[in-house]
């Protein structure tokens, strides 16, 4: 009976959080289930000790469950707190302090020793509540010096390690379809966070020590003030420079998810495709908030997917294009990437939009993007910003060209 009210209380919560949570929130969504999984396990795992291994001298067992607990409390918070990052509740950027590493580093060999130690005496009860508390630290400590940017990495590897953690509950429980499908979430988390890196070209090392996106603020101090001159431009105009216009790339980011205007970017290609104008869709692989967000968001408004090309795909097409739209693109278009080594977004491989014979950006203000990096790209002599929810300006726009 119990297992049934439980059942019908976490399907009901569960499935009302992923009917309401809009697209955008998906990734601080996911690393709350991601804690909750992780709990889960922990919790298991914290009651086969006390109701069984503690008693028995069984150093198998004893291993599979101190691994399980370990991974899956520093999941549960390392989630917690990524999902905060990620809602705003906590400072995106990171939170850094001296020695940070260090520390780090002596918690993480403290916490191995009383695991070891337990091994060898799993009766020692006091040490296996230390070692909860420790890993619960510890899974605080491991994200909090992480930031902006990284976050989608981030996630994928909780993402692997609460597979991890269910995995060591299967051997725990002697449970095979567990250990299979625990292995499986922790390798896909695993290989999905290197791709993610590959795509963003961070090392895997860098992501979790490397405090990105701290350089930035030290470096160019608050002030992100004026670079050169920022152009803007109407609908109507921009609906003059489309007159002359034969081939036009579309990027889109983030901010076409926010403003809803994956529909209005369809029509709007349908209108230049009507008057013989070739349109590509350019998709970064990061862009949006989760892997493959734009693509989900384009299908909806019907997008043939043979239009939508990868980054490596229509980098080589920006020389050619007439005009790149970037809507509510950012980071994922920001020159400093490749130019500006003092940048965190240096090395990052990008959309090279600059390459277009001319670049008109929507968005609503000069505010950076999620990285928090001005972008050098709304000061090249090209480009021209639509200011505006990317929604609305693409309704004007397409009634100026009606
Ligand atoms: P971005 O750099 O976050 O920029 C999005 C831009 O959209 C903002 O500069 C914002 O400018 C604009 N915007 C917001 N609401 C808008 C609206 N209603 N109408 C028009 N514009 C609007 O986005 P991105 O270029 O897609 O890059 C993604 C970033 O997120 C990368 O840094 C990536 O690493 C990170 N990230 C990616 C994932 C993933 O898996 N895809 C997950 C987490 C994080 P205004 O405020 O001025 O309008």
């Amino acid at each position: 009976m119990w297992i049934v009210i439980g059942l019908a209380i976490g399907t009901v919560a569960g499935g009302w959080m992923g009917l309401r949570i809009p697209m955008t929130a998906v990734p601080q969504r996911t690393a709350l289930s991601h804690s909750l999984g992780a709990l889960a396990a922990a919790l298991v795992g914290i009651s086969e000790y006390i109701r069984d291994i503690r008693f028995a001298d069984d150093r198998v067992r004893m291993t599979a469950v101190g691994f399980e607990v370990v991974i899956g409390s520093l999941t549960f918070t390392g989630s917690l707190m990524a999902a905060a990052k990620l809602q705003g509740l906590l400072p995106g950027a990171p939170i850094t302090y001296k020695a940070q590493n260090i520390s780090n580093f002596a918690l993480l060999a403290v916490l191995i020793a009383c695991l070891f130690t337990l091994i060898v005496a799993p009766s020692a009860s006091p040490l296996f509540t230390i070692m909860v508390l420790l890993a619960l630290v510890f899974g605080l400590l491991l994200v909090i010096p992480i930031g902006a940017a990284d976050m989608p990495v981030v996630i994928a590897l909780l993402n692997s390690y609460g597979g991890l953690a269910d995995a060591s509950m299967g051997f725990v429980l002697m449970n095979k379809i567990q250990i299979i499908t625990g292995s499986l979430d922790g390798t896909s988390g695993f290989l999905l966070s290197l791709l993610m890196c590959r795509a963003m070209n961070r090392s895997a090392l860098n992501v979790l020590f490397g405090a990105f996106g701290k350089i930035e603020k030290e470096e160019q101090g608050p002030a992100s003030g004026a670079k050169g001159t920022v152009r803007s431009i109407t609908p109507e105009e921009l609906a003059v420079v489309l007159d002359s216009a034969r081939s036009v790339i579309i990027v889109p980011g983030y901010g076409m998810a926010v403003a809803q205007a994956q529909h209005g970017v369809s029509e709007f290609a349908k209108v230049l495709q009507k008057r013989g104008i070739d349109v590509k869709y350019g998709i970064h692989p990061v862009a949006g908030r989760m892997p493959g967000h734009m693509n989900v968001l384009l299908a909806e408004a019907n997008v043939p997917y043979d239009h939508l090309y990868e980054m490596e795909q229509i980098n080589p097409y920006f020389g050619e294009a007439d005009l790149a739209l970037v809507v509510g693109a950012n980071d994922v278009t920001n020159p400093a990437a490749r130019n500006n080594k003092s940048s965190p977004l240096y090395g990052m491989p990008i959309l090279e939009v600059d390459r277009a014979k001319s670049i008109v950006v929507l968005k609503r203000s000069m505010r950076p993007g999620f990285a928090g990096v001005d972008n050098e790209l709304y000061y090249n002599s090209k480009c021209m910003m639509l200011f505006g929810d990317a929604r609305d300006s693409l309704n004007k726009l397409l009634s100026a060209m009606k």
